[in-house]
């Protein structure tokens, strides 16, 4: 696919996963439980939006914007990107399903692509963090190999005892980066960022990943304050995650929480180290009418979380809140009131 590139910040999984020229969308090739999973959710929504609920902040907030499934082959309008039309009925936004026009094409295997909103849009130096969810990491319909192996990773890192495991790391090289064992790590061709990997994350154990998290923050480029902040924001996400999770009836195997931060102080600076602790602004394009249309309409958040991968997920109405992810998420509130403690 021409005008389309590799996502290049990336905290893990498998490659394939591609964005457009501008980085506004992401294009994750298609798992039918994930596509499945991200109507189901949207179907949901639509359905409780007049119920005024609890104060909760909904599961569809935290998940990042689908807007429909792309075939390769079919020609993209080239500002497809730029005029994006969220359309609001659950259904409607599947009729952003392109068809393959050349039918000459027979014999290519048909690619298919989720199409979804990229998280990194608008960030000028993304600091990302991937944390699978879990304890259970198989469901169903793994095959008898994997189901050992996936219980073996769980016995052997924090998945098993926390309930979470640290996936990877896209982040800019910091003071406490060069402590990272060399096969923990990659320096990036940029010079700036490093990857750390997933051997990384799988030896963590539950007295050092407090630890993980402090070198997540540590950008040099962040003053202290700036890096508090960031601490104060993604606990207080945390907690109100834990409430979306004990009101949603799903069930979630190996979904992750990424966590993107911005490490460009300037952007800190022209905010005024504002930051909204949900984002709903690539939603809010279409409710923005009453609002100065001349302001900038980048309203990029300086830190957002979101859950992400959902080809092992379901939406499982009438079953209650998922045991398996809230455990993790528990043992991620601990984490983070051990970082937000005040330093003496
Ligand atoms: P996989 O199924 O290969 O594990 P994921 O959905 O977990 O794929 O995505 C892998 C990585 O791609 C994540 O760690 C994240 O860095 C990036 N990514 C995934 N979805 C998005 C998104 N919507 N916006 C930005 N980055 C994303
Ligand atoms: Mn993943």
């Amino acid at each position: 696919m021409s005008g389309y590139k590799e996502l290049e910040h990336k905290a893990a999984g498998h490659d394939g996963t591609l964005t457009d020229e501008d980085g506004l969308l992401i294009f994750k090739p298609l798992n039918e439980q994930e596509l499945q999973f991200y109507k189901d959710v949207q179907q949901q929504s639509v359905a409780n939006q007049d119920k005024e609920e609890d104060g909760d902040v909904p599961l569809e907030s935290w998940i990042p914007v689908f807007l429909g499934v792309l075939d390769e082959g079919h020609n993209v309008p080239k500002n497809l990107s730029k005029d994006v039309q969220i359309v609001d009925g659950g259904e409607d936004l599947v009729g952003l399903v392109m068809h393959k026009e050349d039918q000459n094409e027979v014999d290519t295997r048909e690619k298919r692509f989720l199409v979804l909103q990229n998280l990194t849009a608008g960030f000028k130096k993304p600091n990302i963090i991937d944390i699978k969810l879990g304890k259970l990491l198989h469901d169903d319909n793994a095959t008898e190999v994997k189901k050992q192996r996936l219980l073996e990773v769980s016995q052997t890192t924090t998945s098993g005892s926390l309930g979470f495991r640290i996936c990877g790391m896209r982040i800019q090289a910091n003071e406490r980066t060069s402590n990272l064992g060399i096969d923990h790590h990659e320096l990036q061709p940029d010079g700036e960022y490093i990857f750390i990997n997933k051997m990384f994350g799988r030896t963590r154990t539950p007295s050092d990943v407090v630890d993980a998290f402090e070198t997540y923050f540590a950008n040099s480029s962040l003053n202290i304050e700036r890096r508090g902040t960031l601490k104060k924001l993604f606990f207080q996400r945390l907690q109100l995650f834990y409430n979306t999770i004990l009101n949603s009836e799903v069930r979630m195997i190996s979904s992750s929480l990424l966590f993107v931060y911005e490490g460009d102080s300037s952007r800190w600076d022209s905010q005024n180290d504002e930051d909204a602790l949900i984002s709903d602004d690539f939603i809010d394009y279409e409710d923005d009418e009453d609002s100065d249309s001349d302001e900038l309409p980048s309203k990029t958040p300086l830190s957002l979380m979101a859950l992400i991968d959902f080809a092992h997920s379901k939406v499982t109405k009438g079953a209650g809140y998922d045991e398996n992810v809230i455990e993790g998420v528990e043992s991620l509130l601990n984490v983070f009131a051990k970082l937000n403690e005040p330093s003496i």
